[in-house]
């Protein structure tokens, strides 16, 4: 399930523009949405002013059911916090079934959760470690 919606951003220029936000894609669903993480063009738009980069530091759930991979990309601010981030995501596992199965639709069965969380989960900071991963 690929979740978006959008932000207005004022460019250091001060114009405004629109940047596509993403709380969480799936990119066997949506291929062209991997070109876009390999692009940098996630959570990011070019403003149509002066042409500079615009881009959301934000926090989003990378999916791959075909190869059975989900990927929490956290902000590299967070990577301070980065204990607390795993102990938070590991939490989210574990306690909220209903958030995982809203995400994940209707894939998750008890036993592929087990698997996911053996195999196939990682937390990242930053896009170009999300980017590292997926190579
Ligand atoms: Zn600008």
């Amino acid at each position: 399930m690929t979740l978006e919606s959008t932000k207005q951003i004022k460019c250091v220029c001060g114009n405004v523009v629109t940047v596509k936000l993403y709380d969480s894609i799936n990119v066997s669903a949506d291929p062209t949405l991997k070109a876009k993480v390999m692009n940098g063009e996630i959570n990011k738009a070019t403003c149509g002013k002066c042409g500079k980069p615009v881009y959301v530091d934000k926090y989003f759930l990378y999916h791959d059911d075909g190869n059975n991979t989900m990927i929490f990309v956290y902000p590299e601010a967070d990577r301070a916090r980065e204990q607390e981030v795993k102990m938070e995501v590991a939490q989210s596992l574990r306690d909220s079934d209903k958030k995982i199965e809203t995400e994940l639709g209707e894939l998750m069965t008890p036993e592929k959760k087990k698997e996911f969380s053996e195999t196939g989960i990682a937390v990242v900071f930053g896009q170009d470690e999300l980017r590292d991963l997926i190579l």
